[in-house]
């Protein structure tokens, strides 16, 4: 396949180096190898593999009184339903959270993308994404002309995950942890609406469709979540691993854009 300049800046973006042989010198099958994977340290947890990080610091476990969520999140405006996730203590996640993550970006975006749990920098800084696969996450971002900083509703997005405390020692979050955590979610897209959704990895996946398939058999279509399409995608920390992987998530990110040009 040839790639043109602008596909070309858009993979190195992600990562993803093309080797364009000078004329006369390789061939095809001379390609270099891609560099070894990078390996996380204090990332969450991503499917389909999920390797615990041996340096991972944890917050200090303290026994909180646990209590039912808030009731009326499906009612809430942005200021009430932060201030229901600050003060959730409906799983035991509270307990060992320095604080809660609830999201980031523009509450009128036209693109929302969906992770999995906070991992030790996101439970450090209050904000999605800001570790390792969160650099990734915006490069592929950007290779589509969108962004996280302050912008217009149609290139900055909105970033949230599916759990807003970060599970101990980047463990993978538990359903009762899921069920608990999902309502602020499901007000999250209620209120910012956007017109498409990117789903990131197994746990976004099972939340918002319902489905334990493998992502590999769910992503290359359209789904819908709650009236919005939605594409599912492979976790930006499964990526750092598996480089081989990141020529579909570029397919899945153009999906996504064809599906929201066409939506607009
Ligand atoms: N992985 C996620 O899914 N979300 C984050 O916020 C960080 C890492």
């Amino acid at each position: 396949m040839a790639w043109s300049e602008r596909q070309q800046a858009m993979l190195a973006e992600m990562g993803l180096r093309v080797w364009l042989p000078r004329p006369g010198s390789l061939r095809a099958d001379d390609d270099p190898p891609m560099p070894p994977a990078a390996r996380e340290e204090g990332e969450a947890a991503a499917s389909p593999t999920s390797p615990t990080s041996p340096a991972v610091a944890e917050a200090p476990t303290r026994t909180m009184t646990r209590g039912a969520r808030a009731t009326g999140v499906d009612t809430m405006d942005w200021p009430a339903l932060r201030e229901a996730v600050v003060g959730c203590t409906a799983c035991k996640l509270c307990e060992g959270r320095r604080q809660t993550v609830f999201g980031v970006g523009n509450e009128h975006a036209h693109w929302m993308v969906v992770g999995e749990a906070p991992g030790e920098q996101e439970d450090r800084q209050g904000e999605p994404f800001v570790g390792k696969s969160g650099q990734l996450l915006d490069s592929m971002l950007r290779a589509i002309g969108l962004t996280r900083a302050p912008d217009a509703a149609t290139r900055q997005v909105y970033i949230a995950n599916t759990i807003k405390c970060r599970p101990p020692g980047n463990r993978n979050p538990e359903p009762d942890e899921l069920a608990q955590c999902e309502p602020f979610l499901i007000r999250q897209v209620a209120l910012v609406r956007p017109k498409i959704i990117l789903a990131m990895g197994r746990f976004a996946v099972q939340s918002l469709l319902r489905s334990s398939e493998p992502i590999g058999r769910l992503r290359g279509r359209v789904h819908q979540y709650q009236g919005v399409p939605l594409i599912v995608t492979y976790h930006p920390a499964y990526l750092l691993r598996n480089l081989d992987d990141k020529a579909k998530a570029w397919d899945d990110l153009c999906l996504a854009l064809q599906t929201a040009q066409a939506v607009a």
